[in-house]
């Protein structure tokens, strides 16, 4: 998108269209980031936001191809249904099982899950973490869950606990992450069994439920019994100060909400979309002003 001498926005009739697609829609930020970095960049690109039920995800699909748009998100609660349509998965997806990034190249839907990058980067910009020997604890098994594991893998990760309500979700999870990464010990509970010896030799707690997101707290997970180093991430983002967060400090632990991890995710789609990466901190800027 182009801006007018008025500082109007200025589509052109070659302007590339990008979206979001998702249900609900309306609480998204990616808009506010990515139109800031296509104007910051001066490229001529526009982003814009579409509810679209599970109902009509496939029409959606086939529209978005029919229209030509140049690529879209795809989120809560298309990530992992949305595959079958789509032509190609990159290996980032194909290994999450989870897709949150389409670009859309001659007449094929490629697939890519630039969350479990995006939130890898986070965690070494936003909290000093570096996946390796030091035990992960990951709360939840949906979709965000999946692209994270396999990027902490990915990442080096050698030790990972999975603790989800529905335990079939985790199990599948674990079975799937051990056959492509053999490389990291994975384990699998319900979150009723996360006691007081597993929280201790927790480095890292990682919130990929979404829990929170209305001011719910994760029952049975008592921050107390974690060591004194131990950090916790919250993929959460709708209140700076999530309910996680603020039993983190409460406790003395170091913590952050999934901001880092939403702008780095954007930053990635951003460079597969374009080719390039966006501005320094643009996306970041963007939302301090909100
Ligand atoms: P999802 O596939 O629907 O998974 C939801 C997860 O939350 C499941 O593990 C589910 O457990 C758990 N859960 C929901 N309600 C629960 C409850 N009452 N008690 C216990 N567990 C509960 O969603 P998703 O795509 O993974 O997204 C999850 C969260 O991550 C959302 O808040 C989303 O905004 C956030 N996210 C943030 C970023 C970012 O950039 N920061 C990126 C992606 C996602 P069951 O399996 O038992 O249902």
């Amino acid at each position: 998108m182009l801006w007018g001498d008025d500082y109007m926005p200025c589509v052109q009739g070659k302007t590339n269209v990008v979206c979001i697609i998702g249900d609900p829609i309306r609480h998204s930020l990616s808009p506010i980031i990515q139109n800031a970095a296509f104007t910051a960049d001066h490229l001529d690109y526009i982003y814009v936001p579409f509810a679209v039920t599970p109902e009509n995800l496939a029409q959606a699909v086939s529209g978005l191809k029919a229209l030509g748009v140049c690529g879209f998100n795809v989120t809560i609660p298309h990530k992992t249904t949305i595959i079958p349509f789509l032509d190609r998965l990159d290996e980032s997806a194909e290994y999450a099982g989870a897709v949150n990034t389409v670009k859309l190249c001659g007449n094929l839907l490629i697939g890519y899950n630039t969350d479990g990058d995006g939130l890898v980067d986070s965690l070494q910009t936003d909290l000093n973490f570096s996946p390796g020997t030091e035990p992960v604890l990951v709360v939840g098994a949906g979709g965000a869950a999946r692209g994270a594991i396999a990027a902490l893998c990915r990442a080096g990760a050698t030790n990972i606990h999975i603790s989800n309500r529905t335990i079939e979700k985790a199990n599948a999870i674990k079975q799937d992450m051990n056959i492509r990464y053999p490389g990291t010990h994975i384990d699998a509970t319900t979150l009723n069994q996360v006691n007081k010896e597993l929280l201790s030799t927790i480095s890292l707690l990682l919130n990929t439920t979404s829990l929170g997101m209305h001011g719910e707290r994760i029952d049975y997970i008592n921050l107390a019994h974690m060591p004194e180093h131990a950090k916790v991430y919250d993929m959460v983002y709708s209140c700076a100060a999530t309910p996680l967060v603020k039993e983190s400090s409460a406790v003395g632990l170091q913590s952050v909400n999934g901001l880092g991890m939403l702008v780095a995710q954007g930053e990635r789609a951003f460079e597969i979309w374009t080719g390039q990466k966006p501005s320094e901190g643009v996306m970041r800027r963007a939302l301090n002003h909100l």
